[in-house]
């Protein structure tokens, strides 16, 4: 499990997960991951 990706810091807008909605999700380059559920999000 990597670990250093649960709250890793993106500098784009931070946007909420929708499953867990009080979890932000990280920011990967061209998508965005919450490290709690596993929800990824493509821009
Ligand atoms: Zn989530």
């Amino acid at each position: 499990m990597a670990r250093n990706e649960y709250y890793e810091d993106g500098e784009a807008t931070k946007e909420q997960c929708p499953r867990c909605g009080d979890t932000f999700l990280a920011a990967h380059g061209d998508r965005q991951h919450c490290g709690k559920c596993g929800y990824t999000e493509w821009n």
